[in-house]
Parts: C-alpha cells; sequence; structure tokens
C-alpha cells in the first residue's frame, strides 16, 4: 500500500521546468518511489525524473496525487508535504502566460499607412529596435558527427556517462560562482535534465541495446522527449524543449570536443537575431553589445530564452509564424514590441514612424532626467530652503531639524540590485526601500558575507553617491526561509517576523549587518530595520551595529562612520513610542502596508477586507500626522516606503502630512513627481486638516476629487506649443501632438490617446477652415485636461470644410469624468474665438510659447 497526498495545482503557469525541478530536487534523496498522477489527463509520471513530471502536463487547478511507496516512505511524504505546503505555491512567482496576439491590433495611423509589411508576433518583451536581420537556423547534430553506424558499447557507454557527470559538474561549479536569480535557476534546471533517470534510461537503451553512437543517441534522446512535450499541446511545455536541446548540445559538446560546435552566429553589428528557436545557451553566447532585438517563430513568456532577453532588456516579438518564409536578405527590420509586429521592407514612412517613436522614447527619458535633477517639490519651496536640502541629502549631514514640507525628495523601492539603475532613470533622487529578501529566497543556504557585500555595492555604484536605504531580512510572516526552519505558526504576521527574530538568529543578522557596515564605505548607504515595535529590539539592533563596527575598525576594514539608522514605522505600538525610539534611531520610514493591516486589524492580503484596508481612513490619517508631527519634534526624518507613497491620487495628503520623503516603485515616480510639483503647499495642508474633520474614508475620497479637479496643471503649457514642426501628413502632426504629452507625463499611452482621436476624426473632419484645425477626444488615457498647439513647417492636408490646408492645429484631450461640460465649452469657446479673424492671425503670427499660451489660456478663460 502506498501512502497518498492529494493537491490541486496552484501554479498559474502549471508544472513546468521549474517547479518541477524543485520537485525532483525533494523526492530525489529518497529511496521510495514517488508517482505523482495528473488526475485530469490520467498521465503518471516518476517524481525523481524532471522530464516525465513536466510531461504530465499539470496545469493550473488540475486535481493530482502523490502516491509515494518504499522503506522511507513516511520521511519522504513528511517532505512532499512540507514542499506542497511552502514551496511550492512559491515556485513560479511571475504568472506570465503567453499572450497571444491580440486579435484587436489596431496599427497607429502612420504605420498602417506606410507601405512597409508588417507581421504579427507576440510582444514578449517590451520595446522597439531597428538593425539588420542576422538569422539563426540551428541543426540537431553538427554536420561533422557520426549519426551513424555502430559502435562498441563497452567503450561509448561509460564515455557517455562521463560526459553527463562532467556536465552536472560543470552546472555545479558555475552554480556556485553566480549569484544572477535567472542564471541559478536556469543551471538547476539544466543540472536536473542531466541526472534525469529517463533521460539516461533512453540515452543508455539507444547506446547499449541500439549500438548507436552517442551523437545518434542524443540527437533520438532530444527528440524523443522534445516531441513528448510537442505532442502536450501546451505553449508551456514546448518552451521546455529548448532547455533539453540546450542540454543535449552541451552534452555533444561534452562527448566530441569543438567538432561538436554549432555554427555560430558571429554579430558583427547591431543586429536583430531572428531564429526558429533559440536556447538558452545560444542566447548566451551572442554578442550582447550588437544583439538590439530578437525574433522567435517559437517560444513563449516563460522560456528561459525569453526570461534571459527580458533580464537584459531586449525587445522579442514571439510566434512570429512562416517566419522561414519571409525574405529578409540581410536587410533593416524593426522589432517593434510595444505595438507587436516585425516590420520588414522599410518605406520612407515607416522610417519616419520609428524615427517619431525613437523621439517620443528619447523625449520621455530627457523629461525624466530633468525631473530627477531637481528634487521633487510643491511649487511654492524657496531657492534656500532647496539649497538646504541638498546639502542635507547629498552632504550626508544628518537632518538638522524639522523639513518644513516645502520638499518632498521621491526615491525608488526596489527588490533586486538590478532594478537600481532603471529607478534612478525613471527619475528616483535615491532608493529609499532596498527589500533584500531576495538575496535571501529560494536558496538552500543564505548568502554570505562577501555575496551580499558585493550586492549592495552594486545598488551604491548604481546610485552614484545618492542616498540608499537598505532594508534588514524581513522574513518570517507570509516569506519563508526553508533554512531556518522556523516553526509553523497560527498567525504568522502577528507571529515570529523580521527584527523578531535577529536575536534567534543572530549569526545571520551579524552576517548581514557586517555586509552593510563594510558596503557603507562605497556610497551613501543607510540601514533601516523592519517591524520595530519596542526600544529594547532598537537597543538590541543598535548594540550588533556597534560591535561589527567595532570590529571593522580592529580589523582596520574601511566602513561609514556616519552611518544612518533607522527604524520602520509598520507596528502601531511604534508611533507611540516613537520620541524614545529617536533616541536609538536617525530617521524613520512608515511601512504603511503593515501598518495600516495591524492599525486596523484587516489582513493586508485579504482582498474582502477592502474597505476597513484603506489608507484613508481617518484614523489611520490621524494617526499619520501624529507619527510625522512627533518625529519632527524630535527633529528626525520621517518618510513613507508603503505602497499608499506610490498613488498620485495621494500625493496631495501626503505633501500636506509634511512627510519629508516618499519611496514608490521606479514606474509611479514620474506621475509623483508631476503631481507634485504642481501642487501649493498651504493647498495641501489645507486638505489634511479637512480630511482629517471626515468620518468616513469616502468622504476623504470625495474630497480628493474635488481638491484635484481645482488644482490640475493649466490646460496648455509652453511645452505643448510645437512651432516648425516637421509632420508632413495629418497623422504625424496628431501623433507629434499625442507624444508630446506622453514626453511630459500627462499620458501613460500615446497610442490610445491618438486612437481615441482618430475614432473621432473618422466621423468628421475637424479641419474647422481658415487653415485652423482642432482635432479632439474624451479619454481618461490623459491624466489632465490638455491642449496641444502645433504649427507645421508646410500646411497639411486635412480634408478641411473650406478645402484649405491645415497651418494651426490645436488638439484637445479632455478626460471622461468631466467631459460633457468641460469638453464642449473649450470646444465651443475655442471655435468661436477663432471665427474671429484678429485672433486667428494673432496666433498664426505669434512665434513666442509664453504668449501663445497665454492667449490661448486667456482666450478660454481657463
Ligand atoms: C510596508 O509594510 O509598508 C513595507 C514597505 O514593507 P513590506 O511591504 O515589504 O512589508
Ligand atoms: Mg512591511
Amino acid at each position: 500500500m502506498s501512502l497518498e497526498q492529494h493537491f490541486t495545482c496552484p501554479l498559474p503557469n502549471g508544472v513546468h521546468a521549474r517547479p518541477a525541478s524543485a520537485l525532483e530536487e525533494v523526492v530525489r534523496g529518497f529511496d521510495a518511489d514517488v508517482i505523482l498522477v495528473n488526475q485530469r489527463t490520467s498521465r503518471t509520471a516518476n517524481s525523481k525524473s524532471i522530464l516525465a513530471i513536466v510531461g504530465a502536463d499539470i496545469r493550473h487547478d488540475d486535481p493530482c496525487i502523490f502516491k509515494v511507496s518504499g522503506p522511507d516512505e513516511k520521511q519522504a511524504m513528511a517532505a512532499l508535504t512540507l514542499f506542497l505546503q511552502d514551496q511550492f505555491p512559491h515556485c513560479d512567482e511571475s504568472p506570465m502566460g503567453n499572450p497571444k496576439p491580440s486579435d484587436a491590433l489596431r496599427l497607429p495611423p502612420c504605420l498602417s499607412q506606410a507601405g512597409a509589411l508588417v507581421y504579427r508576433g507576440t510582444p514578449v518583451v517590451p520595446g522597439i529596435a531597428q538593425a539588420q536581420v542576422a538569422r539563426f537556423d540551428r541543426k540537431t547534430v553538427p554536420a561533422l558527427l557520426p549519426k551513424n553506424g555502430e559502435i562498441d558499447p563497452a567503450i561509448e557507454w561509460p564515455r557517455l556517462e562521463t560526459a553527463l557527470e562532467k556536465l552536472i559538474a560543470d552546472c555545479d561549479t558555475r552554480l556556485s560562482g553566480t549569484d544572477q536569480g535567472i542564471e541559478i535557476e536556469l543551471l538547476k534546471v539544466h543540472r536536473s535534465i542531466a541526472r534525469d533517470i529517463e533521460f539516461r534510461r533512453l540515452l543508455s537503451e539507444e547506446v547499449n541495446q541500439h549500438r548507436h553512437p552517442a551523437a545518434e543517441a542524443i540527437a533520438n534522446a532530444e527528440k524523443h522527449f522534445s516531441d513528448v512535450l510537442i505532442a502536450s499541446g501546451s505553449e508551456l511545455l514546448c518552451d521546455r524543449t529548448l532547455d533539453i536541446q540546450d542540454v543535449c548540445s552541451q552534452l555533444l559538446l561534452e562527448f566530441y570536443g569543438r567538432q561538436a560546435t554549432q555554427a555560430a552566429v558571429k554579430l558583427t553589428g547591431d543586429s536583430i537575431v531572428v531564429a526558429d528557436s533559440l536556447t538558452p545557451g545560444q542566447f548566451l553566447a551572442l554578442d550582447r553589445k550588437f544583439l538590439k532585438g530578437l525574433v522567435l517563430a517559437r517560444a513563449g513568456a516563460t522560456s528561459h530564452t525569453v526570461i534571459l532577453a527580458r533580464a537584459f532588456n531586449i525587445p522579442t516579438l514571439a510566434g512570429v509564424e512562416n517566419l522561414a518564409d519571409i525574405q529578409f536578405n540581410g536587410h533593416e527590420v524593426v522589432v517593434d514590441a510595444d505595438v507587436g509586429v516585425l516590420v520588414t521592407r522599410l518605406t520612407d514612412a515607416a522610417r519616419r514612424y520609428y524615427a517619431l517613436e525613437k523621439q517620443r522614447i528619447a523625449g520621455r527619458r530627457a523629461h525624466l532626467r530633468t525631473l530627477s535633477m531637481k528634487p521633487a517639490g510643491t511649487v511654492d519651496g524657496h531657492p534656500w530652503k532647496t539649497l538646504a536640502w541638498w546639502f542635507i541629502t547629498r552632504l550626508s549631514m544628518k537632518p538638522a531639524g524639522t523639513v518644513d514640507g516645502h520638499l518632498l525628495e521621491i526615491a525608488a523601492n526596489i527588490a533586486t540590485g538590478a532594478e537600481a539603475a532603471g529607478a534612478f532613470e525613471a527619475g528616483a533622487e535615491g532608493i529609499g526601500l532596498f527589500r533584500t529578501e531576495m538575496l535571501f529566497l529560494d536558496r538552500k543556504s543564505p548568502p554570505d558575507e562577501a555575496e551580499q557585500l558585493k550586492a549592495y555595492q552594486d545598488v551604491l555604484a548604481a546610485a552614484k553617491g545618492r542616498p540608499v536605504v537598505i532594508r534588514t531580512l524581513d522574513v518570517g510572516g507570509d516569506k519563508k526561509l526553508d533554512y531556518l526552519n522556523l516553526p509553523p505558526e497560527e498567525n504568522p504576521f502577528l507571529g515570529c517576523r523580521a527584527v523578531r527574530i535577529y536575536p534567534e538568529f543572530e549569526a545571520l543578522f551579524r552576517t548581514q549587518i557586517r555586509a552593510l557596515v563594510r558596503a557603507s564605505a562605497f556610497g551613501k548607504l543607510r540601514v533601516m530595520i523592519p517591524m520595530i515595535a519596542t526600544l529594547d529590539e532598537a537597543r538590541w539592533v543598535k548594540k550588533v551595529i556597534a560591535d561589527e563596527q567595532r570590529k571593522c575598525v580592529e580589523e582596520k576594514t574601511g566602513f561609514d562612520q556616519a552611518m544612518l539608522v533607522g527604524a520602520m514605522i509598520e507596528v502601531p505600538s511604534a508611533v507611540f513610542a516613537l520620541k524614545e525610539l529617536a533616541g536609538e534611531f536617525d530617521f524613520f520610514s512608515i511601512g504603511s502596508n503593515d501598518l495600516l493591516q495591524y492599525f486596523m486589524a484587516a489582513d493586508r492580503m485579504n482582498g474582502r477586507l477592502g474597505a476597513l484596508y484603506n489608507p484613508l481612513q481617518p484614523s489611520f490619517l490621524r494617526f499619520l500626522r501624529q507619527a510625522v508631527e512627533t518625529a519632527h519634534a524630535c527633529k528626525k526624518e520621517i518618510s513613507l516606503c508603503g505602497e499608499m507613497g506610490g498613488q498620485a491620487r495621494y500625493i496631495p495628503l501626503l505633501a500636506g502630512l509634511e512627510l519629508d520623503k516618499l519611496s514608490a516603485s521606479a514606474p509611479a515616480i514620474a506621475g509623483l513627481k508631476a503631481e507634485l510639483g504642481a501642487l501649493k503647499l498651504p493647498d495641501c495642508r489645507e486638505l489634511v486638516d479637512e480630511a482629517l474633520d471626515c468620518t468616513s474614508a469616502g468622504e476623504v475620497s470625495a474630497l480628493l476629487e474635488t481638491f484635484a479637479s481645482r488644482h490640475n496643471p493649466p490646460l496648455i503649457e509652453e511645452s505643448l506649443i510645437l512651432l516648425e514642426s516637421d509632420a508632413t501628413t495629418k497623422e504625424e502632426a496628431i501623433k507629434q501632438a499625442a507624444d508630446q504629452l506622453f514626453v511630459l507625463g500627462r499620458t501613460e499611452n500615446s497610442r490610445a490617446l491618438e486612437e481615441a482621436v482618430w475614432q473621432r476624426e473618422a466621423t468628421y473632419s475637424t479641419g474647422f477652415g481658415h487653415g485652423f484645425a482642432i482635432p479632439h477626444c474624451k479619454s481618461n488615457a490623459v491624466r489632465y485636461n490638455s491642449m496641444v498647439l502645433l504649427k507645421p513647417r508646410h500646411p497639411l492636408a486635412w480634408n478641411s470644410l473650406d478645402g484649405q490646408p491645415v497651418r494651426v492645429m490645436i488638439l484637445l484631450a479632455v478626460r471622461e469624468a468631466n467631459s460633457t461640460t468641460v469638453h464642449m465649452k473649450v470646444l465651443a469657446r475655442l471655435a468661436r474665438r477663432i471665427m474671429d479673424p484678429n485672433f486667428r492671425a494673432e496666433l498664426e503670427n505669434t512665434a513666442d510659447p509664453a504668449t501663445l499660451c497665454a492667449l490661448l489660456l486667456k482666450s478660454l478663460d481657463h
């Protein structure tokens, strides 16, 4: 009788190579047989074979059974139960799915009329790249190898076994030498395939029974397992064939040496690599300096090749059909993984379209850079305060006194070092929260001091002198580390978490502190301790830090003596102990995610408690006010780094609460800065006073809506006046206007905005006559009601009422929420004013953006 455990697959992407490899790792040490049954397909698999597990085609919600029998079945079942409970649900944290090319794909008007050839594909890594094609065709077995013929198994098989062992050893060596998450995963999968018992059994049968040479045996094994996966009809499983191909290629190399080398594609200039499929190993062998884009006939969003392409930011399209039939002839093509198309036979118009796209993306980057240069602040920040803040943040002085709230620094939250550079590009003024858990999760033992030091140094290097707040390990609760063997708890979020486990795992904590102290020599590092609730915890932590700093002095290891140490305020008791805590800590950061859950006694993960778990609860806002006032009374900086800080809509409240800093995810930063730049501090203070008097979150929300509609930026500003535009068509003019709204952060989706304009344009021409056109739309793709004035260098055909080409275009985009009144009112006034020949002449003859802006705003009485 076998022991049985029933379960339902919780993984959105099913059991593919990564979870299968994790399962195989768990069971391989036991003598017991562990059979996995997929009840949906009735397929069974030996759980010690990753290929068999993957071949069982287990998808999300499939009912499954583990059947365990053998001498150590009880222990094996206990390990499996733990695995199912703790590890399995997190084996594949990124549910990416395999998006299909959208049936509703509508090409942007400029592109659809450009006359180039367009092939649809699935965008799996966003971005646009333009370069020459380099084709990659893989053969299973390179021509030089002995594919047919008989051999002596007594010689061939031991050699093949040795090659397999060398391959496994090679994976082990590379695993110990890398700290790159994706590379670690990939190597583990490859190692699992190389030691897979089914894989070996087939190879042995090929050589020992059929007397095939190793090359043929490997080719047949590759085909057999690939066919099984492809026959499943699951795209996820098809993706895994690339991993099998990769292992087989490496095995051939081990066995035959250089003659097994594939004719690799050598990139000599900027290239778009086009391949039917590409294994991760082949991807890594490409010269990434020249690799600008990737087009694959096969490969889904979860293939390791695509995951690598994503990590290296290579725009990638997959599932482009009939790739073999496309005539590239070494021509230049565009991979547009934003729209989801491969564009070939580029015409002048297509080139112009992509030149505009390049400008749009570069314009946004430049705008973000400008924003990131200036400290984020409300409009009435005084220059001397800007200067004072600069000294405080740049010259490592401790904040000396209450910051008066005119300036609000905006920093980024990151979870891996790789995100740091992108965060600064996005306008971050520092890293406000580096969650270090990722460094510790999904591995068998914690990272040592050297590995941690390197990870922290990398972030400090990317920060180039800007402050970096690194939070010490916050595990326990929902984040488990197997190697800590923490006992299960009834209420993990109210249990042994973060700072509470440090005394028990003192060595682990000391190693992290030591790495942080040493890293402090390389930049402006601040350490932050999660879940501080009492003064005792604070003192214990401070003593450990002081010990490690003293040891560094004794060993003559460099570190920053002035490194600031702060506490996260996420346990309500800390707010009431803030005065005492201020004696130990240099700064505070509110973790609103946890603070709100503990304050409202509402689980942050429980969607059903959304009404309670709402940061706009007036009681919570009063609590925040108390925290900020107490910290400032103690002359300590206080910031906020929970999700609440990433919502542009809450910015007036957060500025009015007079927090010193916000930290949010990188993509939110531009929006936060744009929002903040339009505010006046006294208005925000007044708003907070009113919010604190509200009696429900709903009332605060309504208050915010009213405030927002009164404090939006003006309809038009100088940078929305586009003079001397090189647009040659109406389509290009509309695109340029929508792009400029994107550049300035007034829309995040210029294509949707363009489409909304074209929907109107399709019903009637907006060519008003007298050389004027007013294209317009109602769309929530625009953040604020906005207007763009564009004057083309050469008049544009517009199908106007009087047949005249257009010399002045005014694009109007109004949000849907207030569309009926605002849209019609503005449009009607504009149209009335344009009837006036004097007004038209003034608009046409004025070349100064500021005067044009004033003229338009005055005419609209805005
Ligand atoms: C928080 O609690 O607000 C926070 C930033 O920490 P985490 O989300 O990592 O718990
Ligand atoms: Mg927290």
